[in-house]
């Protein structure tokens, strides 16, 4: 058993971590405060390739694995401050390229992944709907078929990007009836006649990531952007979600790491009567505890992505990864801001952002409820 990344990864992890560094980080405060996207920093992604890490050459990507994408993301995260940025580029990747990827046909991979690889266009993913939530298979967004497309009535909410995405990946019952088995997937560009986008909604973290609601009127659907067969749509949200689930906190490993970085540094040069703060056990103990959390949580990752890279079903494992990581992110974020004092609640250190940024995790994905749902269901 070899626990180690190989010569390329770690290359390519040290690289996006300078890259982020450099490119990511300017006016994050700002941005932060005014709920802003920043699409140059979209740009400077794509063109360092992270949109296209998992994507084939052929199609302008990288063709990397999934081991490979969670060591570029944790760089990423480990240099970049702009969380909020970085999240929207994993949902761009791993709910919305993935499908196309495993189940677009070869016209929609042809058309779509070589733009939204070069940042030129934006994903989203539209599955949580109001009334239904936690709850996602007893959606009421339809898709009627009548020859040659579909008729797509209903609305989603909570879509990541949608305020600037060019084109959806959309969920929609073509047969009620059959629940899990009558839920179809949906590529749908963002000028169809009868789609319209909410505005940005203010949210307590990820400020810089924008999200909204989207609404299907009578939207008429080519039925070649269907993808995968009709009534697969439950099956192919299964497997987007181990992905996502599997992957999605790569980046917060990073912030993690450069977290703990900080506040070891901090235990050693703040000093309250004459003795640095770490020497304190109360404090040290803290950092023991975050970098058990860190450790923990990056094996956990690793496991997940090397499960995915093998191409296995991992339904259990990706449930708990995305739980443990984003409950021991959270946790040691307080624990920053603990060691900090009054200092970790000021704006200026960063460290009540990446707290507010944190707690998104127990939503996004799934809840950490849904999750354990997911965990005991197998194996009880
Ligand atoms: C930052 C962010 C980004 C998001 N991005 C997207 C996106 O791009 N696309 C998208 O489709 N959605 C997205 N979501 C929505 C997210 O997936 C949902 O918020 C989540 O699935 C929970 O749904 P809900 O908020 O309606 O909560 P509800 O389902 O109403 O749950 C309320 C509470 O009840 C608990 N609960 C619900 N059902 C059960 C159960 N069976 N057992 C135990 N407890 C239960 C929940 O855990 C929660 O504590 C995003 C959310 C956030 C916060």
């Amino acid at each position: 058993m070899d626990f180690s990344l190989n010569e390329n990864q770690i290359d390519l992890k040290k690289s996006a971590a300078e890259f982020a560094e450099k490119k990511l980080n300017d006016d994050v405060e700002e941005r932060d405060r005014k709920s802003e996207f920043s699409r140059d920093g979209w740009n400077a992604c794509a063109d360092f390739g992270l949109q296209g890490i998992l994507v084939p050459e052929q199609f302008g990507g990288m063709g990397l694995n999934a081991i490979d994408y969670a060591a570029i993301m944790e760089g990423i995260g480990y240099g970049g401050t702009d969380n909020g940025l970085i999240f929207s580029v994993n949902a761009h990747v791993l709910v919305c390229i993935i499908p196309i990827l495993h189940h677009g046909s070869d016209a929609l991979k042809e058309k779509y992944l070589p733009a939204l690889v070069s940042g030129k266009m934006i994903g989203a993913n539209a599955m949580t709907e109001a009334d239904s939530g936690s709850d996602m298979f007893s959606n009421s967004t339809s898709a009627e078929k009548k020859n040659d497309y579909y008729v797509l009535n209903g609305s989603k909410t909570f879509a990541t990007n949608a305020p600037v995405a060019d084109t959806f990946i959309v969920y929609a019952a073509t047969n009620k009836s059959k629940g899990f088995f009558g839920l179809s997937c949906f590529l749908v560009d963002r000028e169809t006649e009868g789609l319209t986008v909410g505005n940005n909604m203010e949210k307590m973290g990820l400020r810089t990531s924008p999200i909204s609601d989207v609404a299907f009127n009578n939207c008429k659907i080519p039925a070649t952007h269907i993808l995968g067969k009709e009534g697969s749509g439950g099956i192919m949200f299964g497997d987007t979600m181990e992905w996502e689930r599997g992957l999605i906190m790569a980046s917060c490993i990073g912030i993690m790491e450069r977290q703990l970085y900080s506040c070891r540094k901090y235990a050693h040069v703040r000093k309250l009567g004459n003795q640095s703060i770490g020497k304190f056990q109360a404090i040290a103990h803290k950092i023991a505890d975050m970098k058990v959390r860190l450790e923990t949580s990056r094996l956990m990752l690793y496991k997940a992505a090397w499960l995915k890279s093998q191409k296995k079903t991992a339904t259990l494992e990706t449930a708990a990864t995305k739980l443990y990581i984003s409950e021991s992110y959270i946790q040691n974020c307080r624990e920053a801001m603990k060691i900090y004092g009054a200092y970790g609640y000021m704006v200026e250190y960063g460290l009540e952002r990446e707290l507010r940024d944190a707690l998104a995790s127990q939503y996004y994905s799934g809840t950490s409820e849904i999750q354990k749902n997911i965990i005991s269901s197998m194996i009880l």
